[in-house]
């Protein structure tokens, strides 16, 4: 069978580390090489916790290309490394298959120009949870019929940004199928700051961090008489896998960045 071969960025982290076991259970796939601020020079095998590889750290992510020739570089590591990384893939000839989010809309627009330039496929995916894109689509639908609507999202409280990607992601797609409406009574008042979240073109956007929580979203739509709710729960980051392998299967035929994992799963 002809292996695809994978490098990591990130791989010392949460999801890198958690990308290292997905790798580690396919057949058609191999880890060549690992990137991360940590662990340079080591081989895999021998940082805790992590997975049986001979596969060796690196820091210089070209060194690492040069050396190991990948065909696929999976990022999960920061918005700045995370651009790093991929127009680094992109000028090496490997494909990008990026996690990592935070990128401007202004890095997403370079990269996209520059994989066309080099005619060498990526995707870019703010979420990888393949349940969550679909509550996403779900929640678009809805809203043609239900412009009634609040989201609801939770996550751990080591989380620093507020609304979520995600959250703020599923407005934005609601708002292409939904009329601006404020959402409540005209002339409601907070009796205290915040109390009725974020306003998103009148949608109500509502944050909960706490310890032990992944990353859930409910979107809740309602009409005279009923309620629809469309809800995700991530309880672990394994979540996050299937997308990514699904991601990587697709890649391999792709002349162009995608961005959104959406945009692959298509009927
Ligand atoms: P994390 O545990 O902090 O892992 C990030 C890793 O990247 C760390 O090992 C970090 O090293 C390393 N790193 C940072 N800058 C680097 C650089 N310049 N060169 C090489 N390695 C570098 O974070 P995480 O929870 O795994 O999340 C990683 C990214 O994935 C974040 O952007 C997060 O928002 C995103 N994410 C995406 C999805 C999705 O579905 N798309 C889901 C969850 C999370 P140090 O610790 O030494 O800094």
């Amino acid at each position: 069978m002809n292996q695809i071969k994978v490098v990591v960025a990130g791989a010392s982290g949460k999801m890198g580390s958690e990308a290292l076991r997905m790798i580690d259970k396919q057949p058609d796939l191999i880890l060549v090489g690992c990137v991360d601020k940590r662990n340079t020079g080591k081989k895999v095998s021998d940082v805790e916790g992590l997975i049986k590889s001979d596969a060796v750290f690196y820091n210089d992510i070209n060194l690492c290309f040069k050396e190991v020739s990948p065909d696929v570089l999976i990022d999960l590591t920061s918005p700045k490394a995370g651009y790093k990384h991929t127009k680094a893939a992109l000028l090496n000839g490997v494909r990008p298959v990026v996690g990592t989010t935070g990128f401007t809309a202004e890095q997403i627009k370079d990269l996209s120009e520059l994989a066309i330039e080099k005619q060498i496929g990526g995707i870019i995916a703010p979420n990888f949870a393949m349940g969550a894109v679909l509550m996403m689509q779900f929640s678009k639908w809805a809203a043609k019929f239900f412009p009634d609507v609040e989201i609801i999202e939770k996550h751990h409280d080591q989380k620093v940004d507020a609304p979520s990607g995600t959250a703020i992601k599923t407005a934005e797609l609601i708002q292409e199928n939904r009329s601006s409406k404020k959402q409540g009574h005209p002339e409601e008042e907070e009796i205290m700051t915040g109390a009725r979240g974020a306003d998103f073109d009148g949608m109500r956007i509502h944050s909960v961090r706490l310890p032990g929580l992944v990353a859930h979203q409910e979107v809740i739509f309602a009409g005279p008489g009923e309620n629809l709710t469309i809800k995700h729960d991530s309880f672990h980051r394994e979540s996050f896998m299937s997308g990514i392998k699904f991601a990587i299967d697709h890649v391999m035929q792709l002349t162009e960045l995608v961005y959104g994992l959406e945009h692959l799963m298509i009927d």
